[in-house]
């Protein structure tokens, strides 16, 4: 009898004591079993499912990465590089890191691209509006107005030779909230290239880096949030390999006053919450950063010009929602999105 209870307790603990111990130990002998982990950051949760060795080490350099790119570009908090850029605003330059020089030259490269659709010096409007705060409130016209005047890309001037940064009126404000996630998934897909990683997952906030397929060689599957439905509810799932797939939406940050919705996204031609027609937009691309910066800009543009500068673009691939709950796809998506919509509300509208 009690031999018999020893051998079970020896079969026990060669089956599930490697899996009891996922969080510590490496997976080398275990390759189809991922490492994930959960942690915050950049206002965000932000998830990791790592296939390959020393998973959980590599986990965390990733999280000390983000965490380095937070300091660096957040308004959130004091002391970081972009905090500075403002505060010098219409005095002088300032030297900036090589990473925050390159964020900043993307974010003036889609300002440009999108004809201002994004616009990096939308801050001070994002500042007024505050919709992160605990009570928002509707500026006044005048207000929305007075600070339109500081909201325009073209006054954001970069020395790329000597790094260093300008705004050119006092006031004005750089805010890297729509791309800034997208840069730190790439970091983390280099990050797990670094280190020899050829399958892993990163979903900062929205914003999913996909590195490789799974281990087996299929296609990961992201699923595209319904944005009228509750967290964990889709509308469809993209099936690809090696690509970023951002997402931007009215759900994410918003309050509600009087019966009207007022959300993040700021259309910095009206100084208003953009109302282009779109209630969500998912960018699949080569990049994370690229992915980030266009979801934001083709929900600012709406559906004609949005799709017109996806499709000018070449390379990168769209999902357009709109308030009338119909769902667009481009050309380069139609073989790999799948239409799942469990509530059954939405249309697929396959061609314009
Ligand atoms: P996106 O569409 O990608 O971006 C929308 C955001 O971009 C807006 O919130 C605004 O900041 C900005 N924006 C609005 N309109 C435009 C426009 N027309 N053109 C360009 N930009 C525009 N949140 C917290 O609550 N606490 C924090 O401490 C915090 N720290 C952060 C630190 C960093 C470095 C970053 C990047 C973000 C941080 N956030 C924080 C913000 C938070 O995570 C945001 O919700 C997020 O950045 C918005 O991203 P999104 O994917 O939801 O939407
Ligand atoms: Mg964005």
């Amino acid at each position: 009898m009690e031999k018999r209870i020893l051998l079970l307790i020896i079969a026990f603990m060669a089956v599930c004591l490697p899996a009891c111990n996922m969080q510590s130990e490496p997976y080398g002998k275990f390759d189809t079993v991922p490492y994930e982990s959960e942690d915050f950051a950049m206002g965000t949760v932000i998830k990791q499912r790592i296939f390959g060795s020393n998973a959980e080490e590599i986990s965390r350099k990733v999280m000390e990465r983000i965490r380095e790119i937070e300091d660096d570009l957040t308004i959130n908090k004091q002391g970081g590089e972009i905090n500075k850029l403002n505060d010098f605003a219409g005095t002088d330059f300032v030297e900036v890191k090589e990473d925050t020089l390159k964020v900043l030259e993307k974010a003036k490269e889609f300002s440009e691209l999108s004809n201002g659709a994004f616009d990096v010096t939308v801050g001070p409007l994002v500042k007024e509006w505050d919709v992160f705060s605990e009570n928002p409130s509707v500026p006044s016209k005048d207000k929305v107005q007075s600070l339109l005047n500081l909201v325009n890309y073209k006054d954001l001037t970069i020395d790329k030779n000597q790094s260093k940064a300008k705004l050119e009126k006092k006031g004005q404000m750089v805010d890297l909230g729509a791309i800034a996630k997208g840069f730190a998934a790439d970091e983390a897909i280099n990050i797990y290239k670094e280190h020899n990683v050829t399958s892993a997952f990163i979903n900062i906030g929205g914003n999913v880096a996909l590195l490789g397929g799974k281990p087996d060689g299929s296609s990961w599957k992201v699923g595209i949030r319904d944005p009228r439905g509750s967290e964990g509810s889709y509308i469809g799932i993209v099936s690809t390999k090696d690509k970023a797939v951002v997402s931007s939406g009215d759900y994410q940050r918003y309050f509600i006053k009087d019966g009207v919705k007022y959300h993040h996204i700021i259309d910095p031609k009206t100084g208003y919450p953009a109302d282009s027609g779109l209630i969500a937009t998912t960018v699949v691309s080569d990049l994370s950063v690229d992915a980030d910066a266009l979801s934001t800009a083709i929900f600012v543009l709406g559906l004609e010009k949005g799709m017109e500068l996806i499709e000018n673009l070449g390379g990168v691939e769209a999902i357009f929602i709109t308030a009338r709950k119909k769902v667009y796809v481009t050309e380069g998506l139609k073989d790999i999105f799948q239409f799942e919509d469990g509530s059954r509300g939405y249309e697929y509208v396959k061609k314009r």
